[in-house]
């Protein structure tokens, strides 16, 4: 539905071997969009932002991994844009871009970068009429971070939160009460009603994900 404020509208895109959800959100009302998390590039996805006649403004990163960052730097050259999050807490991550995809076995050419402003606590990020708060959920890593618009109840979590689960901890620097902390303290309370889409999977609401996620019982 449009409305004069105007309404989030997205699709994913999965990259990488891991599946993950790379985001393109956007304006209804302005047609300005940002990709979130563009871990590894997709060829849909550029068909797509051609197709909608796009203006994409800005690249949001939700954390440091691999699989979320490894493509904001040719994102941010292609389309001469600023890539904005995640927390400054995450910069050890992007020092290491290049480890994190060998590691994986992938002798791909993800280069080292730095976003260009971080983000923390209070902040908040714009698409066109859209306003975003920002959140700052360590855990899964220490500079991870949350995007939600609260008027139309839409959270985009990376690796925080997912339908029937939670990030994993085992990674360097992963802390498992900072992450039951940050979703029991600051995400779902934000209401039940709350759709979120997470870095793997599929989307889920903050009431569902309290009632019948096993890992927050
Ligand atoms: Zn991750
Ligand atoms: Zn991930």
């Amino acid at each position: 539905m449009v409305n004069s404020s105007g309404s989030i509208q997205y699709l994913w895109f999965p990259v990488t071997p891991f599946e993950q959800n790379c985001s393109l959100i956007w304006c209804s009302v302005t047609n300005e969009a940002v990709i979130v998390d563009p871990g590894g590039s997709s060829p849909e996805l550029e068909k797509k932002i051609t197709e909608l006649n796009l203006s994409i403004k800005a690249i949001w990163l939700t954390h440091g991994h691999w699989d979320h960052a490894g493509a904001g730097k040719y994102y941010a050259d292609k389309y001469n844009i600023e890539i904005l999050g995640p927390h400054i807490e995450d910069t050890f991550l992007f020092e290491s871009l290049p480890e994190q995809a060998a590691r994986f076995g992938l002798s791909s050419e993800t280069e080292a970068y730095l976003p260009s402003k971080w983000l923390k606590e209070g902040d908040s990020v714009e698409i066109g009429k859209l306003k975003f708060d920002v959140l700052h959920c360590p855990g899964h890593t220490p500079g991870h971070i949350v995007f939600i618009e609260k008027t139309q109840g839409k959270a985009w979590v990376g690796d925080v939160l997912f339908n029937g689960s939670i990030g994993r901890t085992d990674f360097p620097r992963g802390n498992t009460a900072d992450l039951l902390s940050s979703i029991k303290n600051k995400l779902l309370p934000l209401g039940d009603d709350i759709e979120f889409y997470p870095g793997h999977g599929s989307s889920s609401t903050f009431g569902r994900e309290k009632r019948y996620n096993p890992f927050l019982k």
